[in-house]
């Protein structure tokens, strides 16, 4: 496959110069383009617009460089659905549907594994492997849609891996999510998690996707954070504020802070104290979320209202989360447990995980 071209993750604009490099005419990559992505074609046989002879040509220069499903799980009393992913080399990701009366939202991932290794979280666990392509990114959101035989009108790149470590991939995919000639989705309708990696935060500020940030916080000191987050000791919470101050001033969006409540560990008055003190003066609101510890204990809902409670009487604005999938080992910080493995470890070419 390395001399053919990935062409799911082909750009308007690079289609057309693909399709006019084979010699076609430029209204062929419109066509190519819409079946792609309107229709989610995941094999060149489907495109009955071109001739036999062009599906041909086509073959030989080109892959569609789609997913495919390994497994599927569902938890029926919590509409929720899980899907383990299988990439063209071997390696697995998952996706989550969440779905809420008439909504769905799905949780995508953009790495296998994850550099980023915050203890609570179980792809964390497994290390780094490498980042998706943009293909195989947006390509978990066509094979739900394929399988579900409805649209999902809600994408949370907040699966497997850091997306603002997979950058390029990551506004690539949400590019072609969004043109309005393919899948058509809603910017708005797009948000994307991080572990506070300030470099991207900064980067995304300026961009021109309206997209929605939610920001992985856990914590309201450096102290507490730097046990759990070992990429605070590289973006410090101050760091990643100023990021989140410049991201609003420049967008104008609130911006949501994900806050995992770990008995013992973050769940003290002084955090409290500490988040009143630096989300002053930001639009924000706090998605609190019960700890769901790996091994099939259950979450730990009590913790996580009593700290809702102190946030509400220091007047932090927040909402507390129920907790999603934890019967399919697919709620938050879930993913790929027990699935380490899995992963197809490359060798040379692999990246290592330097955390
Ligand atoms: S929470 Fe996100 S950034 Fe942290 S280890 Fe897990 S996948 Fe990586």
């Amino acid at each position: 496959m390395a001399d053919k071209v990935d062409i799911l993750a082909l750009l308007p604009d690079e289609m057309r110069s693909f399709v006019t490099g084979l010699g076609w005419e430029p209204y062929r990559a419109n066509q190519v383009f819409k079946r792609l992505h309107g229709k989610m074609a995941s094999s060149v046989d489907e495109m009955v617009e071109l001739s036999a002879d062009m599906r041909t040509v086509l073959k030989e220069k080109a892959f569609i460089g789609y997913p495919q499903i390994a497994e599927r799980t569902s938890a029926q009393e919590e509409n929720t659905v899980k899907f383990l992913l299988r990439l063209f080399d071997g390696n697995e990701v998952e996706a989550v549907l969440m779905q809420y009366g008439n909504r769905d939202s799905l949780c995508i991932s953009s790495q296998v594994g994850c550099k980023l290794a915050c203890s609570f979280c179980a792809t964390g666990g497994m290390g780094f492997v490498r980042d998706l392509t943009a293909s195989e990114i947006l390509g978990q959101v066509y094979v739900a849609v394929k399988t579900l035989g409805h649209r999902i009108s809600n994408i949370l790149y907040m699966g497997m891996g850091e997306p603002l470590d997979n950058y390029d991939a990551v506004l690539r995919s949400i590019k072609l999510l969004t043109a309005p000639e393919g899948y058509g989705l809603s910017q708005r309708q797009i948000t994307i998690s991080t572990c506070g990696v300030v470099p991207g935060i900064e980067r995304l500020a300026k961009e021109s996707v309206q997209v929605r940030l939610a920001v992985s916080l856990h914590a309201g000191t450096n102290m507490v954070r730097s046990t759990i987050m070992p990429v605070n000791r590289m973006y410090p919470i101050g760091a990643v504020m100023q990021a989140c101050r410049q991201y609003q001033l420049k967008t104008g969006r609130r911006i949501t802070f994900e806050y995992t409540v770990i008995p013992g560990v973050n769940d003290g008055p002084d955090q409290v104290r500490a988040l009143a003190e630096v989300l002053r003066g930001l639009k924000y609101h706090i998605n609190v979320i019960p700890y769901n510890p790996p091994g099939g204990e259950k979450p730990k809902i009590r913790e996580a209202v009593s700290f809702a409670q102190a946030l509400g009487n220091a007047g932090i604005d927040h909402t507390l989360r129920r907790s999603r999938g934890t019967g399919i080992g697919g709620g938050c910080g879930q993913l790929a447990a027990g699935k380490a493995s899995r992963i197809k470890r490359q060798g040379s070419g692999q990246k290592e995980d330097k955390k």
